[in-house]
């Protein structure tokens, strides 16, 4: 294995996933949901297996689901999109990043990020030869600290990856920190790749605002979801980025080489949802906000210290009101103590003492899921 890539071992969702099942706990580890996204995306993507659609899709996505994205752009954020050249299809949220970061970075290149930050950031910033630079989120509030974020930009910066909502944390960046990136980008000519899966998923009343929203950012802002998330598919591995053509241009080259094309009788079944009506997508919040009051009490009954997420799936717990001293290894002996799986948050830190003793839990599973995990979980006090 090449030296870049010898920090990356197993990831953790696979580590913790294989806890799971090994000691027959409730996994709250990796963030997936337990229950399917709308019946009729299930059969538009039966139609189009019995319709014959099992074959390459075109490289760029399906010319419906090209659309669609565009439509969903335009009809939730007012963003105008040409679907023919400012939007791809790939392989997954995953791909969309890796794709992006691949075709804009040169070695030695720095890719400014948050941290706690998504497995996949550091892994695909090392593979394409980069830097990451990042700046710490910190427990309960996550707030911004701005001086850390300007001492993370230099002339090198090529890119900022972005993510709101963001995962772990179930922060929503508001829009005054997200003016901060943006004028710190325009200030270092930099691209904005901004990873929005959770988009729809977000709470209170709280609202997601698209970096490419924002004056003068859409030039050189890239947007990536996936509909993993918004309809619960996570195993279809149908995402989507958008932005200037000459960046999709960019990343459509590096994808081709990926895996060319993905998920053929799924996009079409995505294009479908993407179109379905406005109270769709809020029934997923709306069922994953009584989620999230159900499992952050049943933490706080437990004795952890919670920061009530106002977006994503999951809520990060602060264990080190039980005694915890490290969470890594809290959460290898959670399956021991309680029957339940979790991840140890400073897995996805470079100063893992930012949250030596959080763990992340994830709410998208059925009540009664998450009611036996409740109960399980006050056997730890
Ligand atoms: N970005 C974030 C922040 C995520 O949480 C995930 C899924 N865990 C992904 C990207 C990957 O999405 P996909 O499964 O569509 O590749
Ligand atoms: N996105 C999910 C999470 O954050 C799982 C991703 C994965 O298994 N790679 O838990």
């Amino acid at each position: 294995l090449i030296s870049r890539m010898q920090p990356f071992g197993t990831t953790i969702f696979a580590e913790m996933s294989a806890l799971a099942t090994r000691t027959g706990s409730i996994n709250l580890g990796q963030g997936f949901p337990d229950t399917d996204g709308p019946r009729a995306m299930l059969d538009a993507a039966k139609a189009a297996i019995d319709g014959g659609r099992n074959q390459y899709p075109p490289g760029p996505g399906v010319p419906e689901l090209l659309a669609a994205v565009a439509a969903h752009q335009d009809r939730f954020y007012g963003l105008r999109l040409d679907p023919a050249s400012e939007v791809l299809v790939t392989a997954g949220a995953t791909e969309a990043i890796a794709s992006v970061v691949l075709a804009l970075c040169e070695p030695g290149d720095e890719v400014v990020t948050f941290e706690p930050y998504y497995d996949s950031y550091a892994a695909t910033i090392a593979l394409a030869g980069a830097t990451r630079r990042t700046s710490v989120l910190r427990f309960p509030d996550f707030a911004v600290d701005d001086a850390s974020l300007r001492a993370a930009f230099s002339s090198r910066t090529r890119l900022v990856l972005l993510n709101t909502p963001h995962n772990p944390t179930g922060k929503v960046f508001t829009r005054a920190e997200l003016e901060l990136v943006a004028s710190l980008a325009r200030e270092h000519d930099a691209w904005v790749v901004t990873d929005e899966v959770y988009e729809h998923l977000v709470f209170d009343g709280a609202q997601h605002v698209p970096m490419a929203t924002l004056p003068g950012m859409s030039d050189r802002t890239i947007t990536i979801s996936s509909a993993g998330k918004t309809f619960s598919a996570t195993g279809w591995k149908v995402g989507w980025l958008a932005g200037p053509a000459e960046a999709v241009t960019a990343a459509r080259t590096v994808k081709q080489f990926l895996t060319y094309v993905a998920s053929g009788p799924f996009q079409p079944a995505v294009a479908l949802a993407l179109g379905l009506g406005d109270e769709v997508y809020a029934a997923l919040a709306q069922s994953l906000q009584g989620k999230r009051d159900l499992l952050c009490s049943a933490l706080e009954e437990a004795g952890l210290r919670v920061s009530r997420p106002a977006g994503t799936y999951f809520v990060i717990a602060d264990a080190a009101p039980l005694g915890a001293t490290d969470g890594l290894e809290f959460a290898r002996r959670l399956p021991e103590l309680a029957g339940v799986v979790g991840v140890p948050v400073s897995v996805f830190h470079d100063d893992a003492e930012a949250a030596r003793t959080l763990i992340r839990f994830a709410f998208c599973k059925k009540d009664e899921v998450l009611v036996e995990a409740s109960r399980r979980l006050a056997a730890v006090r």
